[in-house]
């Protein structure tokens, strides 16, 4: 399709949770919890009239009157903030620093003062009725190879309760609360390809700046297309990046075909599908509904902070993936800087000193193999990781042990696995005992093609204990000496 005479215009918006260890405002835990609520909450969605007079969206809200709603409730996870008794303590100063720096690697510019806002939400899944969002930065940009692409805005948010059943309307507050930035970009991206590569190059910045959650559902990214003659579409819940595209040219052709048939093209919120295709969702409200939230304190950007931030930028992605070229072998260095175990592999190879070799193969091919045979490698904690390593350079593991230990790992501590697997590294000394045992055992069977033989039987009593180039190596030695 020839883009440019269709004038294709597209916008991104995209959602990133933060990593921090608190909520936004309050001091909760910004994990999600996966065991039985320990209270419903039950509350009624009702219309009332806002602080500044009017009742908004009144048709709607209508609609909604008397819509029982139930939250689940965790005792040691939630607090009243969530359910709306206690008002929000000022935003979690951690979130507001990585969303500062966030804003600086996105070249934007930062506000002198932050206003918390409510944007109204009625679907139930806010227990207010609204979400609290702050504008951190405007005006900044990101670099593709098809010219620089606006960000027009950079917000600060809580997330909202995630639906757990969506016919009983009942939702987990564990996400509620939960700091997220979202990053809007101007539309002035003029073909799929470039809206693909101003995500990647958008999240590579975002996962470079080590402020942001890894791993699946904690990036919501939204779409924008619009072509002359055509509407407006924002389609949202485009969950990878791979579609953006493919999301891109279905709603480009759906246009198309509207407009060849003649029809009215309206302003509409889509969802978009796993094919790529896309559902009505509801048609576009005018402006944004947001006022202020008067429970919440504005805040003066300390402008110090602003430049110890900008003078100390993380490095990103791309300029580590060519460090790594230097070190490690090609692929799994790519295979690496887009790992979410990157800053883990820094670590472990800047603290512990290890290999960064095997280190870096460990982590991106080990755990895809074990993975793959069911064993839970999300589970491992950083720690654990940190500790075996120091295991293999301090010499008490060989190499081949790490798949074994990483399999049985649970939440085990690396060296009661190690021991419990009999995988403490023997000497080269033990293992020269160990053939000569062997070979004793089997004299009568000596002959010419014993390396095979006992090759095999020293191997069942050590492997992943040495290294097998050094098994190898004493056995052919002992049986030349035999002759
Ligand atoms: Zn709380």
């Amino acid at each position: 399709m020839d883009w440019q005479q269709l004038g294709l215009k597209v916008g991104l918006e995209i959602h990133w949770g933060l990593n921090t260890e608190k909520k936004l405002f309050c001091s909760c835990p910004n994990t999600l919890i996966n065991r039985q609520a320990d209270k419903l909450i039950e509350r009624y969605l009702r219309p009332a009239v806002g602080e500044l007079g009017g009742i908004d969206e009144a048709a709607k809200a209508e609609a909604l009157k008397g819509k029982k709603i139930i939250y689940e409730f965790f005792d040691d996870a939630n607090c009243l903030v969530e359910i709306d008794e206690e008002p929000p303590h000022s935003p979690n100063k951690h979130a507001l620093e990585s969303s500062f720096l966030i804003a600086e690697m996105l070249n934007a510019k930062i506000v002198d003062e932050i206003h918390v806002m409510r944007k109204t939400i009625i679907d139930g899944s806010n227990v207010s009725g609204f979400q609290r969002t702050m504008l951190i930065a405007m005006d900044g940009f990101v670099k593709t190879s098809f010219g620089n692409v606006g960000i027009s805005s950079i917000c600060l948010e809580e997330d909202s309760s995630r639906i757990i059943d969506s016919k009983k309307n009942i939702f987990r507050l564990d996400r509620l609360g939960m700091p997220e930035v979202e990053i809007t970009t101007t539309p002035d991206i003029h073909t799929p390809e470039q809206a693909l590569e101003a995500a990647e190059k958008i999240g590579m910045i975002l996962l470079s700046s080590g402020k942001v959650k890894t791993g699946l559902g904690v990036v919501r990214q939204d779409v924008n297309v619009s072509i002359k003659d055509g509407a407006r579409t924002e389609i949202k819940h485009v969950q990878r990046l791979n579609w953006i595209p493919l999301v891109i040219e279905k709603e480009v052709e759906r246009q198309l075909q509207l407009i060849k048939k003649g029809e009215k093209i309206e302003n509409s919120v889509r969802v978009a599908k796993e094919d790529g295709s896309n559902v009505f969702l509801r048609p576009i409200a005018g402006s944004a509904r947001m006022y202020p939230e008067t429970d919440v304190m504005s805040i003066l950007v300390d402008k110090k902070l602003i430049e110890k931030i900008k003078n100390n930028l993380p490095e990103t992605i791309d300029v580590k993936l060519e460090k790594m070229k230097k070190v490690l072998p090609n692929d799994v260095a790519e295979q690496l800087s887009k790992s979410e175990k990157l800053f883990l592999f820094e670590k472990i190879v800047s603290e512990v000193k290890a290999d960064p070799t095997i280190v870096a193969s460990t982590l991106v091919y080990t755990l895809k193999d074990i993975k793959r045979k069911g064993v839970d490698v999300d589970s491992i904690e950083d720690k654990q990781f940190i500790d075996l390593f120091k295991m293999l350079k301090d010499d008490k593991i060989a190499k081949e042990a790490i798949p074994q230990i990483l399999e049985k790992l649970n939440d085990k501590k690396v060296e009661d696995v190690v021991s419990e697997l009999g995988l403490l590294k023997i000497t080269r000394k033990e293992l020269e005992k160990i053939v000569d045992d062997l070979i004793n055992e089997n004299r009568n069977k000596i002959d010419k093609n014993a390396y095979g033989l006992i090759m095999g039987l020293v191997m069942k009593k050590v492997r992943g204990r040495i290294d097998g180039s050094v098994v190898d190596e004493v056995v052919k030695d002992k049986l030349k000496n035999m002759a």
